[in-house]
C-alpha cells in the first residue's frame, strides 16, 4: 500500500531525514515514534506531497510520487500537526468546503457519513472557532476522511488533547483502521503501542526499529516498549 526506499530530506545543510525504508499494508496501522524533532512530521509531509525528498523512493497503493503527484495524493487523507481549520466556518461549512477541493459529488451525503464516523453530529452547525480542542480534532480528522481516501496519514493527532479526549481519539483512529491504511505519529510511546501493528522508531532523523511491537521488545531484549526504545536510541546513538 504504501513502500518508502531510502528517503533522505535536507534542509539546507541540515539532514531531517536520513535514508528510512519502511513499508505499510493495506488495513495495518503503522505508527512512527520518536522524539521532537526526530523527522517525523518532515517524512509525513514528503508521503502527503507537501514538501519534496532529496532522495529515495515513495509509492502510494503502486503509484511512485515523483511519476504522477496528483495521483499519489488522490488516496491520501491527511491530518497535519496543525490542522489548517477556518474558526469562521461551522463545521458543515469547513467540510463542505473540503469536499468542493477534493470534487466530492454528493456533498451532503457524504458530510453525513464523515459526521457519523467521526461524532460530529452534534456540533455540525456550531463555529469551528468555538469547538473544544477534541472536537477541532475531530474535524481535522473529518477532513481528511473527505473523499474515502484509502490511506489516512495523522501527524501528532493527539497532542493538547486532555485524557479522556486522547482515549476517544484513539479509539476513533482504531475503528477508522478497520477500514484504512494508517500512519500516525507520537512522541508518546503509550500512544503509539495502544493503536499499532508496527511501529517504526526514528531518532535523529535515522529509523532505529520497524517491526511488530512484539518483535521490536524480542530484538531488543526489552522487558517494555519504553525500554527497547532507550536501549535502541542509545545504541543507535553509540553508532
Ligand atoms: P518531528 O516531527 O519528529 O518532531 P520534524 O520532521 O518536524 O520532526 O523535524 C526534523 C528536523 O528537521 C528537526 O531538526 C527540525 O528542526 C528540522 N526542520 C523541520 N522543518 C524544517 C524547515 N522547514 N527548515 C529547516 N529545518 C527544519
Ligand atoms: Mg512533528
Amino acid at each position: 500500500m504504501i513502500e518508502v526506499k531510502n528517503l533522505v530530506k535536507y534542509y539546507g545543510d541540515k539532514k531531517a531525514v536520513n535514508n528510512i525504508t519502511f513499508s505499510v499494508g493495506e488495513g495495518e496501522i503503522l505508527g512512527f515514534l520518536g522524539p521532537n524533532g526526530a523527522g517525523k512530521s518532515t517524512t509525513m509531509n514528503i508521503l502527503t506531497g507537501y514538501i519534496s525528498m532529496t532522495g529515495g523512493e515513495v509509492r502510494i497503493c503502486g503509484i511512485d510520487i515523483l511519476d504522477d503527484p496528483i495521483g499519489a495524493k488522490r488516496s491520501i487523507g491527511y491530518l497535519p500537526e496543525q490542522p489548517p481549520l477556518y474558526p469562521e466556518m461551522t463545521v458543515r461549512e469547513y467540510l463542505s468546503f473540503v469536499c468542493e477541493l477534493k470534487g466530492v459529488s454528493d456533498i451532503k451525503t457524504e458530510i453525513d457519513d464523515i459526521a457519523k464516523k467521526t461524532g460530529l453530529k452534534d456540533v455540525i452547525s456550531r463555529r469551528v472557532g468555538n469547538l473544544s480542542k477534541g472536537y477541532k480534532q475531530r474535524t481535522g480528522l473529518a477532513a481528511a476522511l473527505v473523499g474515502d481516501p484509502k490511506v489516512l496519514i495523522l501527524d501528532e493527532p493527539t497532542v493538547g488533547l486532555d485524557p479522556n479526549q486522547i482515549i476517544e481519539i484513539r479509539e476513533l483512529i482504531k475503528e477508522l483502521g478497520k477500514e484504512h491504511t494508517v500512519i500516525l505519529s507520537s512522541h508518546i510511546l503509550q500512544e503509539i503501542s495502544a493503536v499499532s501493528d508496527k511501529i517504526l522508531i526514528i531518532n535523529k532523523g535515522r529509523s532505529v526499529a520497524f517491526d511488530t511491537p512484539e518483535n521490536i521488545l524480542r530484538s531488543a531484549g526489552a522487558e517494555s516498549l519504553e525500554d527497547a526504545f532507550i536501549k535502541l536510541t542509545v545504541k543507535e546513538e553509540l553508532r
